[in-house]
């Protein structure tokens, strides 16, 4: 698939996006190059045929099926093509690595000696795990992704959408995938349930000034939680 800025989308990402329009929209097969146009020409539809807000939500959608396909009663096709497949195993290393780069930095207390004191585990971790998604979804996607972060708030930034070329309010497919990703972090179903799990911090994801290839994501520190 040729996107928007002429640069070919890798073929597993191609059918697992594929994969995302058809159960969403329901469209039906066809040749490569069919597709190729269909899903132009959808992305910049959708709020013409469905309003904003509606088109908005079913390009969300989109993205969220990129990233987690069928559930398994539904499946009709591998999970080799989600992005969930793709890029997790590479991305679980990255984790695994600011994790141990986190616990490297807790040391014992010495007398005479002032304490460092540790950045809060929760943005931190959070931060590192949108980190290593954007870097391995840049390099394997070839969709240029950037974490931008500020103590609890983190922007995953999308520069160069390639399907409208960052033109269109209701292209937001990658902050499906967004929302998506970070759901799996927590190993949960929905963002209402990852919230009940985390302890200090509500959890928010929204696109910043209305643009959904800006994906903000805010940890709002509890009432009555302090800083450790
Ligand atoms: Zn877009």
């Amino acid at each position: 698939m040729l996107t928007e800025s002429g640069k070919a989308l890798p073929v597993p990402f191609t059918l697992g996006l594929i994969a995302g329009i058809v159960d969403t929209l329901g469209a039906s097969g066809g040749t490569p190059s069919l597709l190729d146009w269909m899903i132009k020409e959808i992305f910049r539809g959708l709020d013409v045929l469905h309003g904003i807000q509606a088109g908005s939500g079913i390009a969300r959608r989109i993205g969220h099926h990129w990233w987690l396909g069928e559930p398994p009663i539904h499946q009709y096709r591998p999970l080799t093509d989600t992005l969930q497949y793709l890029l997790t195993p590479t991305i679980l290393d990255n984790i695994h690595d600011a994790r141990i780069a986190y616990i490297s930095r807790i040391r014992p207390l010495e007398p005479g000696k002032p304490t460092i004191r540790l950045p809060s585990e929760e943005p931190f971790m959070l931060t590192a795990a949108c980190q290593a998604f954007a870097e391995v979804f840049t390099k394997q996607s070839t969709i240029e992704c950037q974490v931008e972060s500020i103590e609890d708030t983190i922007c995953i930034l999308f520069p160069s959408c390639p399907f409208c070329n960052n033109q269109l309010a209701t292209c937001s497919v990658l902050g499906g995938v967004v929302e998506e990703m970070i759901v799996w972090l927590y190993r949960k179903d929905t963002l209402d349930s990852v919230n009940k799990v985390l302890r200090d911090y509500s959890l928010n994801i929204t696109p910043r000034n209305n643009d959904s290839h800006h994906v903000l994501i805010t940890l709002t520190r509890k009432a009555g939680k302090h800083r450790n």
